[in-house]
Parts: C-alpha cells; sequence; structure tokens
C-alpha cells in the first residue's frame, strides 16, 4: 500500500500558503473571555448589509429548489447600468477573489510573468502562482506612491499582466490618471487589471476606477466587489468590466453557477440603493477624519487613505500592540504579512467603533510611554 504521503501536490503549490483571514469576532470573543469585541479587520462596511439586499433576500428564499440563473442576466443588467457598458461586458463573480483567479487561469501560462505593485492584495499572487506564473513585485515609492516608471521598466516579453489595486490594499494610497494614462500607453500586448474594490471611498478628483480607459479600447478589465461600500461580503458576489473579448475568454474557465441565488438577488438590489453607498461614503469620510486627528495626537504617522481603511505605523513593538489591542477587544490587521511589521491596518468603523480603538490604543500608548 502507498503511503498518502507520496501523494504529491502540483510543485507550484510549494510557492502558496492558505489564505490567513482577520480573526472573527466570536474567536476572540471566545479565546479571551471579552464582553466587547470589535472587528476593524476586514475592511467591511461597518452600517451593515444594504437593506434593500436583505429584503430582496428574503423574497428570494422560497425560491432556493432551483439553480441559479447561470448568466446572473439581471445583474448583469444592473451592473451595466450602473457603469454605463454593455451587459456583454460584465462578469458577475463568487466574490472578486474568485475572478482573480478565473482571470489567472484564462489568461496565464507556466513561465509568463505578472507585474504586482507591492505590498498590495495577496490574491494576486496566489492566482499567478497556482498557474506556475511568476509574481515579479515592484515596490512602490516614498509614502507607498505608485512607481510607474518602475513598473513600465519591469515589463518584458513574458509579461501577461498587470495588477493596480487602487486605493491599494493595504496602504489606503492610488494611482492618479496620469500615471495610468502614462502606464497603459506605454505597454502593448498587457492585460491590465485595475482592482476598484475601493473606488467608491476615493473622493480624489484625478482618481479613476480604468472604466473610460476600457471604452477607448484599452485591454483593462476594472475589478470590483459588493463585499465592501454595499455591505453584502457574507453573500459573495464580486463581478468585472472589460472589452467582450476579454470577458468571453474568462467566461470559458467559468463554472456554471457560480454566483449562488441569493447573491444575485442581493447585489441587484444592493447596486441600486443609492442612500446606502452615500451614508456609507459620508459615514467612512468622518471616520477617517476621526482617526486622523487621534493619531495626530498621538503622534502617531499614517499614509493618508482613499478607502475604508487607514495604514498607521505603530512603532517597533508593532505586534506587541497589535496583541494587546486585541486583549483590549480590537481586532485590526498587522502589517507583518506585508512586510510592514510596524504598522497596523485599521478599518474605519462606526464613529464608536473607531472611539473604542482609538481609547484602547492610547490607553497602550500611555501605558508604554
Ligand atoms: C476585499 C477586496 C476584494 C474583494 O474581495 P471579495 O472576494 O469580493 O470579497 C478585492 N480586492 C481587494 C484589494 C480587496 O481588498
Amino acid at each position: 500500500m502507498t503511503s498518502s504521503s507520496n501523494i504529491k501536490a502540483r510543485k507550484t503549490l510549494d510557492k502558496i500558503q492558505p489564505y490567513s483571514p482577520g480573526k472573527p469576532i466570536w474567536e476572540v470573543q471566545k479565546e479571551l473571555g471579552l464582553d466587547r469585541v470589535i472587528k476593524l479587520a476586514s475592511n467591511e462596511n461597518p452600517l451593515g448589509p444594504s437593506p434593500k439586499a436583505l429584503v430582496a433576500i428574503q423574497n428570494g428564499l422560497a425560491e432556493l429548489n432551483r439553480y441559479p440563473d447561470a448568466d446572473a442576466s439581471a445583474l448583469k443588467k444592473a451592473i451595466a447600468k450602473e457603469f454605463h457598458v454593455n451587459p456583454q461586458q460584465v462578469i458577475p463573480t463568487n466574490g472578486a477573489d474568485e475572478l482573480i483567479t478565473l482571470i489567472s487561469e484564462a489568461f496565464l501560462e507556466e513561465g509568463d510573468e505578472v507585474i504586482v505593485p507591492s505590498p498590495s492584495f495577496s490574491e494576486y499572487d496566489f492566482g499567478a502562482h497556482i498557474m506556475g506564473a511568476t509574481v515579479v513585485p515592484v515596490k512602490f515609492s516614498e509614502g507607498f506612491e505608485f512607481n510607474v516608471d518602475a513598473m513600465i521598466a519591469a515589463v518584458t516579453d513574458k509579461t501577461k499582466i498587470i495588477y493596480i489595486c487602487t486605493p491599494n490594499n493595504p496602504t489606503g494610497t492610488y494611482m492618479t490618471k496620469s500615471d495610468l494614462d502614462k502606464l497603459v500607453k506605454a505597454i502593448d500586448d498587457v492585460l491590465v487589471v485595475i482592482d476598484a474594490a475601493y473606488d467608491h471611498f476615493a473622493d480624489a478628483t484625478d482618481y479613476t476606477n480604468g472604466i473610460e480607459y476600457i471604452n477607448a479600447g484599452y485591454p483593462v478589465l476594472t475589478l470590483e466587489t459588493f463585499s465592501k461600500i454595499y455591505g453584502i461580503a457574507g453573500v459573495r458576489v464580486g463581478f468585472g468590466i472589460a472589452s467582450e473579448s476579454i470577458i468571453q475568454s474568462i467566461l470559458k474557465v467559468k463554472e456554471p453557477f457560480n454566483v449562488n441565488t441569493l447573491a444575485q438577488i442581493a447585489a441587484t438590489a444592493a447596486i441600486e440603493d443609492a442612500e446606502h453607498v452615500k451614508t456609507s461614503q459620508e459615514t467612512n469620510k468622518a471616520g477617517r477624519k476621526q482617526l486622523y486627528k487621534a493619531f495626530d495626537e498621538l503622534g502617531l504617522a499614517y499614509i493618508e487613505s482613499m478607502a475604508n481603511f487607514v495604514l498607521v505605523q505603530i512603532g517597533e513593538d508593532g505586534e506587541k500592540l497589535y496583541t494587546e489591542l486585541m486583549a483590549k477587544g480590537v481586532i485590526v490587521r498587522h502589517g507583518k504579512i506585508w512586510g510592514l511589521p510596524d504598522y497596523v491596518r485599521v478599518s474605519v468603523g462606526t464613529p464608536e467603533e473607531n472611539q473604542f480603538f482609538i481609547d484602547a490604543l492610547t490607553g497602550l500608548l500611555v501605558k508604554q510611554a
């Protein structure tokens, strides 16, 4: 009999570590015996799901004996309307994470290169590695600004995809329109994926989510999610917008029923919930200010953010402080996973949650001093 340890996974999987998510609230509560635990670790909407999505889900429950619409046609139509593109240019997916995998499966051969600004969202590396492609990281400049010249210089004849997460997770910085312009005009035959998961929070006038470049005929794909501003991370919906030919290639590797019925219904309702979007934007903007003010008072350096989180430098004892925050019931993300051990990334919460975090952090820093 052969031992199961003789069953070897593909070589390329040696490069992959299972995803490590932020700790769930219940786990921290149970482990530490705390009454109140707040999670500011996954950039979720602190106001909850779009109320319209919740009503839609309840109305859809009785139909769960049926398979989902494989084409997600109502959702596609709603997305197309919102973004002023045609429905054939839209692909809904089981979260934007699935879309990154599908893009990788559709476009990457073994040995191809993928350019990824660093540090950024880890799923791009994952997608490259499952296909045996090579990740070419390009460091950000001072203040975590995109270094477009270095990105252009990194392109070789093996480059297939360039990922641009803007606003970037975890730094909160964005690529200016003029930089994106320069990039798309400097390269040929490379798919540019703009991850605009946080675009609703970006209020800079020279921000772009890339849709205008798709309309102008550039090989750009804009990736979006319902997990952040729309507040329905739990049902898993994301989507991509690109030219019809790019979408057709991705459709070939998609499973038929990738977006479940409740997710389709919820997303179709949420995208039309302008009021929930507006309230969420306003809450976030005020929350960022609340955090900046506290960091200023504490003398902590932070990166001004165009997203719903802030990267803040808490010092050499970063990991210790992160653990102590957890012990006080505040879950944030420690920067170690991005090679930034003296930083944490804190998601913007409700005003009360932000204050709870600020009080906990202040208590710990004062104790330290
Ligand atoms: C949260 C996030 C996504 C979206 O993930 P889902 O799979 O749709 O929940 C995509 N890109 C970035 C950068 C993110 O932070």
